[in-house]
């Protein structure tokens, strides 16, 4: 897709770190490098991200997922990963490129901070809302 970023990137118009390629999807390093090794994984087909996605697109996508990420948390021995996947601008979605955030933890403070807020929601109506029509 015309001035998509990561598209060029994909297609070679613009540098990345590759970490991995194939047929699908290509890795690359984020520049912001949340901790050593942080990662993106991309589809090679141009999708604004997972909302907008086909079943058999998302599954394509996830289906390269343990693979990489296990090869980065061997070979950068760290203790464990977030994998992270924002859509839309108020989930934090920058680049409107599908993308999966993997982040290798190697410490509690290693740059990384993800934290859930608790709340008192009454899940049954909360469940219902979400099966409702
Ligand atoms: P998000 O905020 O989930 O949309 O993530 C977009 C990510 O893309 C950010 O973490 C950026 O650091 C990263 N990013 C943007 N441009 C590039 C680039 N040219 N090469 C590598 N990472 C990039
Ligand atoms: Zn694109």
């Amino acid at each position: 897709m015309e001035n998509c970023i990561f598209c060029k990137i994909i297609a070679g118009e613009i540098p990345s770190t590759k970490v991995y390629e194939d047929d699908d999807v290509l890795a690359f390093l984020d520049l912001t490098q949340t901790t050593k090794g942080h990662t993106l994984v991309v589809p090679k087909q141009h999708s604004r991200n997972l909302l907008a996605m086909a079943p058999d697109e998302a599954a394509l996508l996830f289906s390269k997922i343990p693979q990489i990420a296990n090869k980065i948390v061997k070979n950068m021995d760290a203790k464990g990963m977030n994998v992270l996947q924002n859509n839309e601008e108020i989930a934090g979605q920058s680049v409107f490129h599908t993308h999966v955030h993997l982040i290798p933890r190697y410490a509690e403070n290693d740059g990384f901070v993800g934290k859930f807020t608790e709340h008192d929601y009454d899940l049954q109506a909360v469940a219902d809302q979400i099966n409702q029509k």
